[in-house]
């Protein structure tokens, strides 16, 4: 008897969540917008699994960093100079091995910290470490940008991504994947300079930074070229309007090729420069 009455149960409430959506259609928003909130913490839940997976080894760890020689990208502007590296002491004389470096903040893998182009932004030292860790959300640009070298990505490339996987979550950081990559070994095709000296690779347009920052609430931008201002910028208004917003960029960001367009978490690790203005940084990519 009692279990006839609980099946009765069921079945009328079974009923109730077929109609009930259909007769009031703003409660249905109300419980699509929970479940949303329901799958974000989900995600967050993931993220701490994503740790304990490095020490469990379910979870791979992906340097998304170039590592640092002479022959590592630069800003090619006035003042910049190579990596450059010595050991002081060698085994053979003092038994212990002791180098060290010179080099400027914007070289190989590197923050950009908002007083780069903010003259109240905060320096590289000062940047809140929350920012630093975010979901990696990589928007592959790659085929337009081999037809078009001064290809910046847009809002519709985000859209795009959007509509294939979600919305982009809060506290993502945003790569985009250009291909560029592939140039890096050779300084003359990485700087892609005509022949009045212009630079020609791809970067964000600010109409796609500007939805970024208005309608989502991410933490960072990143791509994998010289700048995150496509190559003949002159104005760098990328840069500007990011760091007016308190946001960082990174760049000459490594190994896109191999990280999935979502899903993957990201650790970004400046060094620590008082007062400096960017910096070298270690970037590991959680990937289970
Ligand atoms: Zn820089």
């Amino acid at each position: 008897m009692r279990k006839k009455i609980l099946i009765r149960a069921a079945i009328a409430l079974c009923a109730l969540g077929l109609i009930w959506p259909a007769l009031y259609p703003a409660q249905k928003e109300e419980v699509q917008k929970v479940s949303h909130e329901i799958v974000k913490r989900a995600r967050r839940i993931t993220g701490k699994d994503r740790l304990d997976g490095v020490l469990a080894g379910r979870t791979k760890v992906l340097d998304l960093t170039y590592p640092l020689n002479a022959q590592t990208p630069y800003w090619p502007a006035p003042g910049y100079e190579p990596f450059h590296f010595e050991f002081f002491t060698s085994m053979d004389k003092e038994h212990v091995l002791s180098g060290k470096y010179c080099t400027p903040e914007h070289l190989g893998t590197h923050v950009d910290a908002p007083n780069h182009f903010e003259q109240h932004g905060v320096s590289v030292d000062k940047m809140a470490l929350d920012d630093l860790f975010g979901y990696a959300v990589v928007i592959n640009v790659r085929g337009k940008a081999a037809a078009n070298p001064d290809y910046r990505i847009s809002p519709a490339d985000i859209q795009d991504w959007e509509r294939r996987n979600h919305e982009i979550q809060d506290g993502s950081i945003v790569l985009a994947y250009t291909g560029w990559g592939e140039r890096v070994g050779s300084p003359e095709r990485y700087q892609n300079k005509d022949s009045r000296g212009v630079m020609h690779f791809p970067g964000w347009s600010t109409e796609a930074l500007d939805f970024l920052l208005r309608a989502r609430n991410i933490n960072a931008i990143g791509i994998d070229t010289l700048s995150i201002d496509y190559g003949p910028s002159t104005d760098f208004a990328v840069h500007h309007k990011l760091m007016s917003a308190g946001k960082y960029g990174i760049e000459n960001v490594a190994h896109l090729e191999q990280m999935p367009p979502r899903g993957a978490f990201l650790i970004v690790s400046p060094i620590d420069i008082q007062g400096g203005s960017g910096g070298q940084a270690r970037i590991f990519a959680l990937i289970e």
